[in-house]
């Protein structure tokens, strides 16, 4: 007697075996069975015949720490059957924080009364169960909130003592369960840490078990000293290391993709455990603020806009060396799309060069006061661009480790989080890879590419039972025509749920059931064990 029998379905089950058609048993928040369940009787039955189920989807890399707090529900994610999330990537995440050590630099901040009352990364934790999310959510603690927890916006280097106390903050983090550990070093304060800093972390993540994952220092013209570095930071510690979104951006040589995957098989070969994943758009997005010089960010977002509004300064930050995207000083503003801004909202979806026309001045005047005019909003005010190569994202996803995750927000058109954009991902990214990488061009099979979101990612991450369809194993399941899955956003409709899934479940409970989404909210946090 089975809770649930889910019948006649095609089983990928994960492992990049063939498809069979079986059914599946659940009892509880586990499946039981699979197989041929005819003979047997359950309290529900459905028949999903001619089309594919898989294990749930896991997204290996996200940013939805605060957004999962403001709205459980992650419609977004669950719509296109992702069923567990990793967040805290990119070195930001929502703990550690000393409310007394500088200002807030919650990615995802929305204003919605979310009581921000933790200090630690248990007490964040306790709160994300509160919010009952949807999904599982796995937590790596961030590099950006241990430093900022010691050091605040104080941009000096950090000191031995200082140091000492960031190892102490990253161990009492997996004590609480953190899955892992992250860096961001293009965006602030990973940009400013020294490498004696990131060596002392990255050794309490290795000393843990724990995934070190890393938004790498430089993905264009200095492509080859970010991902080196990478490495050797892994290989120093002794630390299994994920590459996030590895696909190079706008500037770096055009042999920069082939010579990434050199690096890291040559590492491998040394004995470096590398783990890497991309983002299966040519669409890019980050904070418009990254753009800006580090001395410009130092002492937080009054202090910057202060300085936006001097001609002088300004001048001088429009010859920033190393600006987070090259497209900036080659002026491709017809490339840059504004994504995220709270107070020019209106303008979201056009291009700085419409943008700046309007208005009458420069593109990147126009950069600079709309950060101004987005005032307290700044740091969540985001923009887009093709600024990374279709070819080097199926030479990367010919790689049969090559993870594919989103880097996005888990958001909802419902609630508070309804206007709220995380990425032209953030709706569509699995319907995209199954659409348009695996049907329409044949870039990878249906296997390979479900295989890339389940068990893949769950062995990086140290999930036994998930990420697979197999007795014992979480009854986190998803049911789609594999012929009409299809990603429906655009620049301007970035909200719009895909086509071809019918049904999702997490837990052993339906929170999609014949295509429409429930008010079910059935995931867990999950805790490192090691
Ligand atoms: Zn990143």
């Amino acid at each position: 007697m089975f809770d649930t029998i889910i019948s006649g379905g095609l089983i990928i089950d994960g492992t990049g075996a063939p498809g069979f058609v079986a059914d599946v048993g659940i009892v509880g928040d586990r499946i039981i069975a699979v197989g041929d369940l005819s003979a047997a009787t359950a309290a529900d039955k459905i028949d999903v015949t001619g089309l594919t189920l898989a294990p749930g989807f896991i997204d290996i890399h996200t940013h939805s720490d605060f957004t999962l707090l403001v709205d459980g529900r992650a419609d977004s994610q669950i719509c296109q059957g992702v069923t567990t999330e990793v967040i805290g990537q990119c070195g930001y995440s929502c703990a550690p924080r000393n409310l007394g050590a500088g200002g807030n630099q919650l990615i995802g901040y929305i204003d919605a009364g979310v009581d921000i009352n933790w200090q630690t990364f248990g007490g964040y934790l306790r709160k994300l169960e509160e919010a009952r999310p949807a999904v599982n959510v796995a937590a790596f603690v961030g590099h950006g909130a241990i430093h900022r927890a010691i050091k605040g916006d104080d941009t000096s280097t950090s000191t031995y003592e200082e140091i000492e106390a960031m190892v102490q903050l990253a161990e009492a983090a997996f004590d609480d369960g953190a899955m892992g550990f992250s860096t961001g070093l293009e965006y602030f304060p990973g940009n400013i840490a020294p490498l004696e800093e990131m060596a002392a972390l990255t050794a309490v993540a290795a000393k843990r078990g724990g995934l070190y994952a890393t938004h790498v220092r430089n993905r264009d013209v200095y492509y080859d000293l970010g991902f080196t570095e990478a490495v050797a930071t892994a290989r120093h510690a002794g630390a299994r290391l994920q590459i996030s979104h590895i696909q190079p951006k706008f500037g770096a040589p055009v042999h920069a993709m082939e010579h990434s995957l050199e690096l890291i098989y040559r590492a491998e070969r040394e004995g470096v455990d590398v783990g890497f994943d991309i983002i299966p758009h040519d669409w890019s997005h980050t904070s418009m603020s990254a753009a800006l010089p580090p001395w410009a960010r130092a002492g937080g977002t009054a202090k910057t806009i202060e300085r936006l509004k001097d001609p002088f300064l300004r001048d001088l930050m429009k010859k920033n060396p190393q600006p987070i995207w090259r497209l900036v000083p080659a002026g491709k503003w017809d490339d840059i799309i504004l994504l995220r801004a709270v107070v020019n909202h209106s303008l979201i979806g056009q291009t700085f060069a419409e943008i700046g026309r309007q208005r009458g001045v420069d593109p990147y005047d126009a950069y600079f006061d709309i950060l101004i005019e987005e005032g307290e909003h700044l740091p969540q005010a985001l923009w887009t661009s093709h600024s990374f190569n279709d070819a080097d994202i199926c030479m990367c996803m010919h790689e049969s480790k090559c993870i594919v995750m989103s880097d996005t927000l888990a958001v909802s058109k419902r609630g508070p989080l309804k206007g709220t954009i995380g990425s032209l991902s953030g709706y569509g990214w699995t319907a995209r890879l199954l659409g348009h990488f695996v049907r329409e061009r044949g870039i990878i099979t249906l296997v390979e590419a479900i295989c890339r979101i389940t068990l893949r990612p769950a062995e990086r991450l140290g999930l036994v039972d998930r990420g697979r369809v197999r007795a014992g194993a979480f009854a986190d399941i998803v049911v789609f025509d594999a012929e009409n899955v299809r990603d429906q956003t655009t620049v301007l409709t970035p909200q719009v749920h895909p086509t071809g899934f019918l049904h999702v479940m997490v837990n052993g409970r339906f929170a999609v059931r014949d295509g429409l989404r429930n008010d079910e909210q059935s995931g867990r946090v999950l805790r490192h064990s090691g």
